[in-house]
């Protein structure tokens, strides 16, 4: 097998992480039925969605699942007198800073960053303002059955391969997750990873006594540590509203020569349908802005796209 181990030298990635810098234009949640409703958008024309150009009618709809009004995880609603939000801060556990830096409060609601979304309220997610996830990304080379590494015929570059999950909406997506109160992002990355890839658990489904446990164990513990961020800032996920959106840390895991996370019995586990091993490229149709992201990995890994 043809090493390219040295193609991924140094984990300062910085170039990569200036996401931060970069506002996205949102696309996916400025038209059609928010997803799990009959709740219709108002239809933002591309040009109306920044905040700065002037719409005196605006005037959408506004939505908030009645599923959150009993959800543990969500926050009351806004005008419950005894929520006290702490914007653009540490609130507790909680934060609710935007890795887009500081958004704006107006009557009294958090506003998206990246503009209009043709609808108010919290749809679906159930924090208001910033709703933080983090994604693991974790690659591998395809291999034959011979274990020589495949090369593309045009661009005689080597296939990489990441996990995915299929999502209950039939999309398929990075095995990533929201951010528990007072959990890192590299946390959240690795216990998404173990609850959507490993059977729910990770390994402890196995029972301490088991081989498998043992190894996916160390496998975890041991590469799970060996992360680099590549992507920190807004997602385009359908679910964004102009009072809630999502916001991850990207963080990838590559293994080089097979013997780490390759190495993984992946079961489908928590809210994933289907879990495995996918050629990277760009005929890819990822949920949210995931090809986006896996684009910024391919580049890294000078893998195939
Ligand atoms: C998903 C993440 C995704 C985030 C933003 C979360 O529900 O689990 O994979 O990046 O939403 O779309």
């Amino acid at each position: 097998m043809r090493q390219l181990a040295g193609r991924i030298g140094c984990r300062a990635f910085s170039s990569l992480t200036k996401a931060m810098a970069e506002l996205p234009a949102h696309k996916t949640c400025i038209s059609g039925k928010y997803p799990g409703s009959d709740v219709e958008r108002l239809t933002v024309p591309e040009d109306k969605v920044s905040w700065s150009v002037p719409w005196e009618e605006y005037d959408p709809k506004d939505y908030t699942s009645e599923k959150l009004k009993t959800a543990d995880y969500a926050d009351p609603e806004i005008s419950d007198p005894k929520f006290q939000p702490q914007w653009n801060a540490n609130d507790g556990p909680l934060d609710r800073r935007s890795h887009m830096g500081n958004y704006e409060i107006a009557d009294k609601m958090p506003r998206n960053p990246c503009g209009r979304t043709g609808i108010r309220g919290r749809g679906r997610l159930g924090r208001w303002g910033v709703n933080h996830a983090a994604d693991p990304i974790v690659t591998r080379w395809k291999t034959d059955k011979h274990g020589n590494m495949c090369y593309n015929s045009h661009d005689d570059n080597p296939v990489a391969q990441v996990v995915l999950i299929q999502r209950s909406s039939g999309d398929w997506a990075f095995p990533g997750g929201m951010v528990d109160p007072g959990e890192s992002f590299e946390e959240t990355a690795e216990r998404e990873f173990c609850e959507e890839t490993l059977d729910g658990t990770g390994f402890l489904h196995l029972g301490p006594s088991s081989k498998d446990y043992e190894e996916n164990k160390k496998l975890i513990e041991k590469y799970m540590k060996k992360g680099v961020e590549v992507y920190r800032g807004y997602v385009d996920d359908p679910r964004n509203t102009d009072n809630a959106w999502m916001e991850t840390v990207a963080i990838t895991f590559h293994d080089p020569n097979g013997n780490t996370f390759s190495k993984l019995k992946l079961v489908a586990g928590s809210d994933a349908k289907a879990v495995g091993w996918k050629d990277v490229s760009k005929d890819m149709s990822l949920y949210a802005n995931h090809k986006d992201i896996l684009h910024r990995v391919a580049k890294r890994l000078q893998a195939h796209w």
